[in-house]
């Protein structure tokens, strides 16, 4: 069992104290006796203690920053919703592959928003832009907000807002088990709650920090005993020796824990992984140890967007790995949707 996520350390900008949660989380840390320090801007932390950079990531990934969100331009979010709402930036896990050690490169550490009403008003005029079409919002393109939402709520927030919203609907995806808070939001099945889940061996060597496979199969079905239509992202489909085997008794645990009211609406996305060179560098340097296997000369090469390229598995791979999950998918959730494989 992973406990819920603590921070070690909270900085907290001036003004997100005039923000009544921006109070409410002083209050909380102060209470908690955990260390706070002031910071005139969540992008500019500095002096995290260690003695080299080893040592202050992990500092990092579990430091809190309390802020305002100024940017109010929402990035888009394809394949799986219109925007990113932006609740949260940074996680506290540790999986190896993640692509947030690239993208947030020097500024490893958590930051959560307390200017929530300005960020669902941003939302709100997104939607009025595209209405009377539905407009999707994804709640974790740059962290894992359930990790921190029993500190904050503010994703509760979100998901009783777009649960009265006519032209809104949420999406966020999780490792974390620590969903109980949630079970009585007023969702009116507005949100799609999503968990991550992958093989015992990617689970057990990549990602450490986050809650184990059964944990996140007990919380998915606490999620949809509580009327939530539910999802499962399965990424990255990584190949490691045994990983049909390993893919196989994921599905088979999947089925075996779910109740069948959860079966009904199901969507499943399949992701596979990839690495561009740059993040390549970041994990060898931040998990030195790690298992992963980054070897360019084994895959192919592969234009994202902006032009920066990544590297994936070849066509026959690709092939492999759709028919086998596929083939997974439909013997133990035939009436489940398969949104995209990528
Ligand atoms: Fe990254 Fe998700 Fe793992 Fe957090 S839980 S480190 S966001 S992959």
């Amino acid at each position: 069992m992973v406990k819920p996520f603590v921070p070690q350390l909270v900085y907290i900008e001036p003004r997100a104290l005039e923000y009544p949660l921006g109070r409410q989380l002083k209050k909380k840390f102060t209470d908690m006796g955990i260390e706070i320090r002031e910071t005139t801007s969540h992008n500019q932390v500095r002096n995290l203690p260690g003695e080299n950079d080893f040592q202050r990531y992990r500092v990092a990934k579990s430091t809190l920053v309390v802020g305002i969100r100024k940017t109010l331009k929402f990035d888009t979010s394809k394949p799986s919703a219109e925007y990113a709402i932006p609740l949260v930036t940074g996680c506290m896990g540790h999986c190896h592959y993640c692509y947030l050690q690239t993208t947030m490169g020097s500024k490893p550490y958590i930051r959560t928003y307390v200017n929530i009403e300005e960020i669902l008003d941003a939302a709100e005029t997104y939607m009025q832009e595209r209405a009377p079409e539905t407009t999707r919002f994804e709640a974790s393109c740059t962290s894992d907000v359930v990790g921190v939402d029993h500190l904050t709520h503010s994703l509760k927030q979100t998901i009783e807002y777009f649960g009265k919203s006519e032209y809104g609907r949420l999406r966020f995806v999780t490792k974390f088990a620590h969903v109980d808070h949630l079970l009585d939001a007023q969702h009116r099945g507005r949100t799609r709650f999503r968990f991550s889940v992958n093989a015992d061996y990617v689970i057990k060597y990549m990602e450490p920090g986050t809650s184990p496979l059964t944990d996140r199969i007990e919380a998915a079905a606490k999620v949809a005993q509580a009327g939530y239509p539910l999802g499962f992202i399965v990424a990255p489909i990584y190949l490691h020796e045994g990983w049909r085997e390993g893919y196989r008794h994921m599905f088979e645990k999947l089925e075996a824990a779910l109740p069948e009211a959860a079966k009904k609406d199901l969507t499943f996305e399949f992701i596979q992984h990839r690495f561009t060179k740059p993040a390549k560098r970041v994990i060898q340097k931040n998990y030195p140890l790690t298992k992963l296997e980054l070897d360019e000369s084994r895959r192919k090469w592969k234009w994202g967007r902006y032009g920066i390229g990544k590297y994936v598995y070849t066509d026959e791979e690709q092939e492999e790995i759709q028919t086998e999950l596929k083939s997974y998918l439909e013997k133990h959730f035939p009436a489940a949707k398969l949104e995209y494989f990528t």
